[in-house]
């Protein structure tokens, strides 16, 4: 088989500024050895998220040019509106400016105190939305989700019995809803397999509970069902997506991911009175029902994102770039959660680092050491993100202990995954010299953000 390239070629460059060893450790020493606050033209390979960082194509930024922005009804509406429609079928359609606002819509309509709304893992701004309605976001992953090593074809899939279990102890009536995040997003980008979707929509439809798909990577899913599930082989991306969401009773949507653009999202429903709701409150927090929270060349921009990103050609592209570098850290040796996602390869750097105890934080290790060795950007999902502090102060670990390397969409080519993957290799090597690290200063909330670090001994 020949090399798998890029279905694009480059028609605007923007330049990379090229750092050396000595201003990379000033940068890191000058954001207090967290990644999050160097600023981004000192990143040359900025993987800290696939979000919002994706490169539009020619068709998109001419699209932009057709911008109707009229406040209501445009003509960008309208192909906003028929292209989510023709996808997802649902008829109720409303725009915002990112998935969060479509999820804080959702959870303030719908959700009163003491709820519960079951996942297979929530997206944290989801889990938040729900929790600042004081209610409880609960993650109900497949038991897969949690082995790294362990290779499974749907290991985004929610555990079923779980999901049972949980309705019958809490009763149907704390439930407004369920949701399902397609890939599962912080479940490492894992997909989520049709027959899991169907097998959901059976429990709920017992119990007359509405179910919601959190949408954001939608058809990256799509393709992993096409090449994973039995009987999809034959079926376009676009029509694999519509049976996805033809089980489904609503869906959040950021368009920042799936919709290769930088900035948007949408909420659908087909329940004509959580409609009406939503729309009284779009209006209040976002805007006219027609624009929502986006302007019209944002909508049509998005129309033809959404269309793109389920281009079987692009999907191919995409997850080849993914599995090109698992594979080659897989061959070095690199301890990495298999097989990888849709969007990101997970470094576990727990494994990587064994020397360093959680609470000495191995992922901000492997992240600083990057950043140190070739002005990758990476982000922790470990103890700084998800550690938690009991009552007394006292500090508990994360479970696992990831690095992340997000994906931008259609913005690196191959000779950077190449320089990447030699970046990894030579912190591999060089892994026993990395240190742990101690917070120095830290805010109560979402710490790992801005909080100060400090290398140990
Ligand atoms: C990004 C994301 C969101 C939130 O979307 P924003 O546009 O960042 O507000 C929700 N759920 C999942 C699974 C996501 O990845």
């Amino acid at each position: 088989m020949k090399t798998i390239i890029e279905p694009f070629r480059i028609k605007m460059t923007e330049p990379l500024k090229i750092t050396t060893r000595e201003e990379r450790e000033d940068a890191l020493i000058r954001a207090n050895y967290n990644v999050f606050t160097i600023d981004a033209e000192n990143c040359a390979l900025d993987l800290l998220t696939d979000s919002g960082t994706g490169a539009m194509s020619t068709e998109q930024w001419a699209a932009m040019m057709l911008g109707d922005e009229s406040y209501a009804g445009s003509r960008s509406w309208k192909r906003f509106e028929s292209t989510i429609w023709d996808i997802t079928g649902i008829d109720n359609i409303f725009p915002t400016h990112q998935g969060r606002a479509a999820e804080a819509i959702l959870a303030e309509c719908i959700l009163q105190p003491g709820d519960i709304v079951p996942n297979n893992s929530h997206f944290d701004t989801t889990r938040a939305n729900i929790q600042y309605r004081g209610c409880t976001a609960l993650d109900l992953p497949c038991p897969e989700a949690y082995d790294t090593a362990k290779e499974s074809p749907f290991k985004g899939n929610m555990d079923i019995n779980q999901l049972h279990r949980c309705i019958e102890e809490h009763g149907p009536e704390k439930i407004p809803f369920c949701m399902i995040t397609v890939t599962n997003n912080t479940g490492g980008g894992q997909p989520v397999s049709m027959a899991n979707i169907k097998a959901v929509r059976k429990v709920l439809d017992i119990y007359k509970i509405p179910l919601i798909i959190d949408a954001c990577r939608f058809s990256e899913n799509a393709y992993f069902i096409h090449e994973r599930e039995k009987g999809y082989q034959d079926r376009s991306l676009l029509s694999i997506a519509q049976e996805m969401f033809s089980l489904a009773d609503g869906a959040t949507m950021s368009c920042k991911k799936d919709g290769l653009a930088n900035i948007g999202g949408f909420l659908v429903c087909r329940n004509n009175e959580w409609a009406e709701r939503f729309r009284n409150l779009l209006i209040l927090r976002e805007g006219f029902p027609t624009y929502g929270g986006l302007a019209g060349r944002d909508q049509e921009a998005i129309a033809v994102g959404l269309r793109e990103g389920l281009e079987y050609d692009y999907q191919v592209y995409r997850h080849a770039t993914v599995e090109y570098m698992a594979q080659r850290l897989v061959k070095i040796g690199v301890p990495l959660v298999l097989p990888a996602g849709g969007h990101a390869v997970f470094l576990d750097a727990k494994k990587m680092v064994p020397h360093i105890d959680s609470l000495d934080y191995p992922g901000i290790g492997v992240v600083n050491a990057l950043y140190l060795a070739g002005g990758i950007r990476a982000v922790e999902l470990g103890s700084v993100m998800f550690g938690r502090r009991d009552d007394e102060g006292q500090e508990h670990p994360s479970p696992l202990e990831l690095v992340r390397l997000a994906f931008p969409r259609r913005v690196y080519t191959q000779s950077h995954f190449d320089y990447m993957i030699e970046v990894i290799d030579e912190v591999w090597q060089h892994r026993n010299e990395i240190p742990g690290y101690r917070i120095t200063q830290q805010p109560k909330l979402l710490r790992h953000f801005t909080c100060h670090l400090e290398p140990k001994g």
